[in-house]
């Protein structure tokens, strides 16, 4: 039950602007409005230039969310401005005895449901913020799944594959110790994100439990499950991916069965989003890296060009497709997009050739607000990364509570919490985006800021 159905108090407070409701916190919150004056310019710029960046775009969701919401100034820079941030340095010992230097960052967004959550990218591109814009979309996607936590993400400026697997754990123990101040299994609980795998959580919690002692499962999820990690955690974002591109295909009228679909990423998300969509009676026809991309208009063969990438580390070059173009990929005619890579791919410049019906986001932040409106302009749905991609957080939280509880589920227990939670949030979105006359987008992020600001308002603020 939401609070919105229990404390009618709350709600009536939060129904009108939080400046005249909350006079002592909107006094104390203005100063942070002074803080962050790059900020309300680009969100006052954001409705007139397509913003550029991951920040840019998460900002501007907010700002629309909060218009819709009727909040203050104060409430709106709380909202918008992370709790805690934290770069270090990461140097590195090579296996050639060289040293090199990494930057770590590790971002607390809002905490207020909860501990922090969120993965641990690495990537050469990772930028603090990169790595904001993704610890607000997890603040919202925790809330919007009604998960107990806040949002977090952390990032190290490593591309893995040039690194042994022997430096890479130099890499993830040096980080983890930079960052163990403000991590634990009740402060903040990484996860893997691009970039990471079970082997960097394993890493990160024999790290910290070397630190402090003892054996701690709940400082990290996305573990091996023979460390206490979950069964279906590794599938869970696709299985989401999954659930919410058939319901969506639906809701659209279109017959799952013989849609057909392309994947862009071809990672730990594409790759069982893809196979996952085939099982389920989709014709995925198209699929990338960041190498290159194939396409097969009979429908990709997932265990050939599995094999192939085994082999090779990339999709290019499989004998069962065609070579395409990567940006071309989003861009073909297919019922359904699924972008599983990186932030910002639909942008203004590409919206109007996309032509799939659905759009369903396994990626953080794939779709800028200006590819929105153009997809919206155009009757097509797009199914909004904090809804979409939630799988993982979903499980990533049974992760947790198992591991507290030294007592484990079951494969099937798993999927079947993870289906009822991800459908249950689809319809809530639906229904509520169909009831406010907004876009999915809109409906979600409006849910989820919701909840966070009622669980800023029920504490209060401090002192
Ligand atoms: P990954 O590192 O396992 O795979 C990333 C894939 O994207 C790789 O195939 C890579 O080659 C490809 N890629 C990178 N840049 C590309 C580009 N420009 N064009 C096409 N392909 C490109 O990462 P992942 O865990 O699968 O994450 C993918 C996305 O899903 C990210 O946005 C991540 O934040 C999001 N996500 C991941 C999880 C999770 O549980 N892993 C959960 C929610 C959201």
């Amino acid at each position: 039950m939401s609070l919105v159905d229990t404390v009618p108090a709350a709600t009536t407070l939060l129904t009108r602007p939080l400046a005249t409701t909350l006079p002592a916190a909107t006094t104390t919150l203005s100063a942070a409005t002074t803080t962050l004056p790059a900020a309300t310019t680009t969100l006052s710029a954001a409705t007139a230039t397509p913003p550029a960046t991951p920040l840019d775009d998460a900002r501007s969701q907010l700002t629309a969310a909060i218009g819709v919401l009727g909040y203050g100034s104060g409430l709106h820079s709380l909202l918008a401005t992370p709790r805690r941030e934290l770069t270090v340095a990461v140097p590195l010992r090579r296996d050639d005895g060289s040293t090199c230097l990494f930057t770590g960052y590790r971002v607390q967004h809002n905490l207020s449901r909860g501990p922090a959550k969120g993965g641990l990218r690495y990537s050469p591109h990772v930028t603090l913020d990169e790595v904001r814009a993704l610890a607000m979309w997890m603040t919202w996607k925790c809330a919007l799944l009604d998960v107990p936590y806040g949002g977090a993400k952390g990032g190290v400026t490593i591309d893995p594959r040039l690194y042994s697997q022997a430096e890479l754990e130099r890499v993830t123990r040096r980080y983890t110790s930079e960052i163990l101040p403000i991590i634990g299994p009740e402060k903040d609980i990484p996860a893997p994100d691009m970039g990471t795998d079970e082997r960097t959580m394993a890493w990160i919690m024999d790290t910290y439990s070397v630190n402090v002692g003892y054996t701690v499962p709940g400082i990290v999820t996305g573990k091996p499950i023979s460390l206490g990690g979950s069964h279906g955690r590794a599938s869970a974002t696709s299985r989401g991916v999954t659930h919410i591109a058939l319901a969506a295909l639906t809701h659209r009228g279109l017959r799952v069965n013989g849609a057909t679909a392309a994947v862009q990423g071809f990672g730990k998300v594409g790759h069982d989003a893809a196979v996952f969509l085939t099982e389920a009676g989709v014709r995925v026809v198209a699929v990338s890296d960041q190498y290159g991309a194939v396409y097969n208009a009979q429908g990709l063969d997932f265990e050939r060009l599995g094999a192939h990438v085994a082999a090779t580390g990339r999709v290019d070059g499989f004998d069962g497709a065609e070579p395409l173009d990567g940006d071309l990929l989003l861009e073909l005619d297919v019922d359904l997009l699924v972008p599983a890579a990186v932030e910002g791919v639909l942008h203004a410049g590409n919206a109007a050739r996309v032509t799939a019906r659905v759009i369903v986001e396994g990626a953080n932040g794939p779709t800028s607000p200006a590819a929105d409106l153009i997809f919206a302009a155009n009757g097509q749905l797009v199914v909004p990364d904090i809804l979409a991609n939630a799988g993982g957080v979903i499980v990533s939280y049974f992760e947790w509570v198992q591991g507290n509880q030294a007592y484990w589920w079951n494969a099937a227990e798993v999927e079947h919490k993870l289906a009822e939670r991800m459908l249950a949030a689809w319809h809530q979105v639906v229904d509520y985006a169909a009831a406010k006359n907004l876009s999915l987008r809109a409906a979600a992020t409006v849910l989820a800021v919701e909840r966070v600001a009622e669980a800023h308002l029920l504490r209060g603020l401090y002192p």
